[in-house]
């Protein structure tokens, strides 16, 4: 049986006692009962499939007016929502979060010589078709941290300020939250908000997964997460270094499709005509964003549980000699010392199969408790049989 090293041991978990999730269990029936199951384990795209019922009734009851005239009540609704929940002026829905990233630097940049500060890691800066050259011109002056996050000393250290003609000044600081799961500590998240005020740099949140560390912090401080004062409270927190945020509604929290830019009035009014110019204009959005609506009210409270199942499964590994390559903050695991290609042969070959692409396992709020046992059950046998490796140089997270 292999150690937990201390670094990686599961935080939460020590938090939380297993009754918890026994508590979930009940309050939160499984949605999925019919189409769900192990499968579930890896499928964001499949999140929200309870179409037979209240969703999809949502969409139903939604308005069907023209959101290019921002003449659509659900559509003006969901943003309100979403304004006040996060303590932002205004909110913009759009169909994608690499949509609302863009916009909202796009939003922020007036023109050239200019760079963003942002994670060697980010989504902004790896995975979103080179968007950021593509509509702004800018650099991204990607740092990697000595630590697991760039501290306010690192990003104070490298901004570019003043009037060298050798520089492209920074005039976008983008932090992402959370990242590979793992939650910013917030300390560190304000202290590069105060330096970015400082010298005047505004501030963007990738939030796309920022739900996740919102149910972790309404645990943490005993809120309710069926109470919208609490979600608000806990939400406006978090975004207060920030002047503008992407938040998805599809991912974590099950919304069909969607996500939301939250900022100052003036920020998101000029994002809406840059998406009007990129064509992400849409007129009856309102079916999508009831259905997003109906995710947050019912959705949300969910998550917590998903933490504690991450937890599960990353315990369930290491008991059986795997290592965890990003601590379990949240409903991520990452898993080394298997070759993941046996993992993910032997999970689909399962009676109710579990399907993975990678050695990263994200745990969303259908997810079946049943399929995390079976996961860790299939792992014991692989361990039997072929042992266990150091992870390679590629897997590691800089963790
Ligand atoms: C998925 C993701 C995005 C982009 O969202 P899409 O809706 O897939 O465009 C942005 N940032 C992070 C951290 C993500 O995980």
């Amino acid at each position: 049986m292999a150690a937990i090293r201390p670094s990686l041991r599961p935080r939460a978990l020590l938090r939380r006692p297993a009754s918890l999730l026994r508590r979930y269990e009940h309050s939160t029936p499984d949605v999925t009962i019919e189409r769900g199951g192990p499968v579930n384990v890896d499928r964001l795209c499949q999140v929200s499939r309870d179409f037979r019922n209240a969703q999809i009734e949502s969409a139903f009851l939604a308005t069907r007016g023209d959101d290019v005239y921002g003449e659509d009540p659900t559509t003006i609704e969901l943003e309100t929502r979403l304004a006040r929940l996060t303590g932002k002026e205004a909110a913009l829905f759009c169909s994608s979060g690499t949509m609302t990233n863009q916009l909202g630097i796009r939003a922020h940049l007036q023109g050239p010589p200019h760079s963003i500060i942002c994670d060697h890691r980010a989504h902004i800066h790896l995975w979103e078709a080179g968007g950021i050259a593509l509509f702004n011109q800018a650099t991204t002056h990607a740092l990697v941290p000595k630590g697991k996050f760039l501290t306010a000393k690192e990003v104070e250290k490298n901004l570019h300020l003043g009037n060298d003609h050798h520089i492209a000044p920074t005039r976008l600081i983008c932090l992402e939250n959370t990242m590979n799961g793992v939650i910013y500590p917030q300390e560190e998240v304000v202290r590069i908000g105060e330096a970015a005020r400082k010298h005047n740099i505004p501030m963007h949140l990738d939030g796309a997964r920022i739900w996740n560390v919102a149910a972790d912090e309404v645990e943490a401080q005993h809120l309710d997460s069926s109470k919208e004062e609490d979600i608000q409270a806990v939400m406006s927190n978090l975004l207060e270094p920030f002047d503008t945020a992407s938040i998805c509604l599809s991912k974590g929290i099950g919304a069909p499709i969607g996500s939301v830019l939250v900022g100052p009035q003036a920020l998101v009014d000029r994002a809406r005509w840059f998406r009007k110019a990129f064509g992400g204009g849409w007129r009856q959005s309102g079916v999508l964003a009831g259905m997003a609506d109906y995710a947050i009210t019912n959705h949300f409270p969910r998550l917590a549980r998903t933490h504690i199942l991450a937890q599960r499964l990353a315990v369930g590994l290491q008991r059986h000699g795997l290592r965890i390559l990003a601590p379990v903050d949240t409903n991520m695991v990452f898993f080394g010392g298997l070759d993941s290609q046996l993992v993910i042969d032997a999970l689909a070959a399962l009676a109710s199969p579990i399907l993975l692409d990678s050695n990263r396992c994200v745990i969303h709020h259908q997810t079946d408790a049943e399929a995390i046992d079976e996961f860790v059950s299939v792992v014991e046998q692989l361990v039997a049989e072929h042992g266990v490796s150091e992870p390679t140089e590629d897997e590691m997270l800089g963790y």
